[in-house]
C-alpha cells in the first residue's frame, strides 16, 4: 500500500531525543547513523509506511524539527469524499 503521509526532519532543529521514534505507530522513524553538524543522531524517516498521523509532530519538543504532510488521496477516492484536501500540519 502506498504511504499516506510524508515527513521532513530539520536536522538543524532535531536534538536526537528519540521521542518521535518511540511514538510513531508504524515505526517508520529511526535515528540516523551519522552525527548531525550539532553532534547528535537526528531522527530519520525510513521513507515508507508513514500514515501522516502527526503523532511525531505533537510529541517533538523542538518547534520546527518535524513537518508532516498528508498526501492527497487518488482522484477516485477524493471524489467520493467530496473533493476535500488534507492540510499539512
Ligand atoms: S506522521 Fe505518524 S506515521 Fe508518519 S512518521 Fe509521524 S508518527 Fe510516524
Ligand atoms: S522528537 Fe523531535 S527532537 Fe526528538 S528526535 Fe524526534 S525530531 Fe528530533
Amino acid at each position: 500500500m502506498a504511504s499516506r503521509g510524508n515527513i521532513v526532519i530539520n536536522v538543524e532543529e532535531c536534538k536526537g531525543c528519540g521521542l518521535c521514534i518511540e511514538s510513531c505507530p508504524p515505526k517508520c522513524l529511526v535515528l540516523a547513523k551519522e552525527l548531525s553538524p550539532y553532534g547528535v543522531h537526528s531522527a530519520h524517516y525510513t521513507g515508507r509506511d508513514c500514515t501522516g498521523c502527526g503523532i511525531c509532530f505533537y510529541c517533538c519538543p523542538e518547534p520546527g524539527a518535524i513537518t508532516v504532510y498528508r498526501l492527497a488521496a487518488p482522484p477516485k477516492a477524493v471524489a467520493s469524499r467530496g473533493g476535500e484536501h488534507a492540510a499539512a500540519l
